[in-house]
């Protein structure tokens, strides 16, 4: 019987999100030999976001450490073509209609170029994108102590594995099940539309019954044109998801293009980001805002750090888990300020009333904006 022969490389990433391209990218210009294993067959597709994307000023307002590096500050530097609506400004509604508004420093983009322009540089810098590849299964050899990565497209073995699978965290599923340490907890359902008509210019977020627990938005990408969405704590909205929002949509009067959806992992950043010789990057590490559940920074800016802890790996030896080190001290506070917010969301905006009554009080003092910033939430203070 002939035996099925065993890929080697020296970096496998699973998922070619915009984590799994930015370590791709970071490790391939320096020169490593990179594999990105990517299940779908068009990378961004489908978006699975609402499309806001930080700028630099965003990023380096909400998280630590970040202002000298260059990599970074340079990657953030996206071309105008993928920029369709400067987002400077969000406005909070409460269930009464009255709302608060705060600057932001992001734009509204499609992620099906986004994810493809990321893709595409990591390929230019040296790495190799694989798509149509899904990984199936993690087998352990013990005789050779190593691990086979199987996939419907052949098995592969590497001298480092990043989990850039996303939300459901495949590489720490497949290896460890429901070990709560290495999966992204509280996956909150959401769902979004492409829509046309008379959009705001603004990231208009709505608070209460709308969305239970969660929040509904209106994104602006243009002229007439938005991704507008729900997302709700699992268990909270009775229906469908589906037909709120569409009832959402025909309230506002916005006719739906195409419909989507997907998890946000809003438990924060898993316990543990490193195991062995695998390191979890972007919403696979839970390193999604939990408050606003904003994910794309965190995805790229932990794809660079995880892409750097494995060249000081090489180069000077330094244990792997200098990457968990450098993810929680830059962006450690600011999550864990954001899962408070949340936690505090939870368990007191309970029916409109109460919501409205506790934002009336947030509202002018700048509760709302701490919390979709990151920073401590103003009840604890
Ligand atoms: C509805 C919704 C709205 C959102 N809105 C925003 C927003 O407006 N702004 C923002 O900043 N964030 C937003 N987020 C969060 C943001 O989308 C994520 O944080 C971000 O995409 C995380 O990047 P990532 O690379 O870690 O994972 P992903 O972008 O999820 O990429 C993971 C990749 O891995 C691939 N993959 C998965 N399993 C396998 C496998 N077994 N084998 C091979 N490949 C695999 C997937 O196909 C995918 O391409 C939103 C999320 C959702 C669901």
């Amino acid at each position: 019987m002939a035996v099925k022969s065993v890929e080697h490389r020296q970096v496998i990433v699973i998922g070619a999100g915009p984590a799994g391209a930015a370590c791709a990218q970071r490790l391939a210009e320096d020169g490593v030999d990179v594999l990105v294993l990517e299940r779908r067959t068009i990378i961004g597709n489908p978006a699975q976001c609402g499309e806001c994307i930080p700028n630099w000023g965003e990023v380096i307002g909400t998280f630590k450490h970040l202002e000298d590096h260059d990599w970074l500050e340079t990657y953030f530097d996206f071309p105008d073509r993928l920029r369709l609506h400067r987002l400077d400004n969000m406005r909070v509604f409460l269930p009464s209609g009255k709302s608060y508004d705060f600057a932001l420093d992001a734009f509204s983009g499609h992620r099906l170029q986004f994810d493809g322009y990321l893709a595409d540089k990591a390929v230019h810098a040296g790495a190799e994108i694989r798509v149509n590849t899904p990984l199936k299964r993690i087998q352990h050899q013990r005789k050779k102590n190593r691990d086979l990565l199987v996939t419907s497209e052949g098995r592969f073995s590497c001298d480092y594995l990043i989990d850039a699978s996303g939300s459901l965290a495949h590489v720490g599923r497949l290896r460890h099940g429901q070990d709560p340490a290495v999966r992204p907890d509280d996956q909150v359902p959401t769902i979004y539309a492409q829509v046309k008509g008379n959009v705001p210019e603004t990231f208009d977020v709505f608070l209460g019954s709308v969305a239970p627990s969660g929040y509904a938005w209106i994104i602006p990408k243009g002229p007439n044109f938005a991704n507008v969405g729900l997302g709700v704590r699992a268990g909270k909205l009775k229906g469908s998801l589906k037909d709120h929002l569409e009832q959402f949509c025909k309230d506002l009067d916005l006719e739906i293009l195409s419909i989507g959806g997907g998890w946000i992992p809003m438990g924060g950043p898993v316990r543990c980001m490193v195991d062995g010789n695998t390191l979890a990057v972007g919403d696979a590490a839970g390193l999604v805002m939990p408050s606003n559940g904003g994910g794309i920074s965190q995805a790229i800016i932990s794809g660079c750090f995880a892409a750097e802890s494995i060249l000081d790996n090489i180069n000077k030896g330094t244990p792997l888990s200098s990457y968990e080190d450098k993810v929680r001290a830059s962006m450690g506070r600011a999550l864990k300020n954001s899962l408070r917010s949340k936690n505090m969301g939870y368990a007191f905006m309970r029916g409109d009333v109460i919501t409205e009554l506790i934002l009336r009080v947030l509202g002018p003092i700048g509760g709302i904006k701490r919390a979709m910033e990151c920073e401590r939430p103003v009840w604890i203070l």
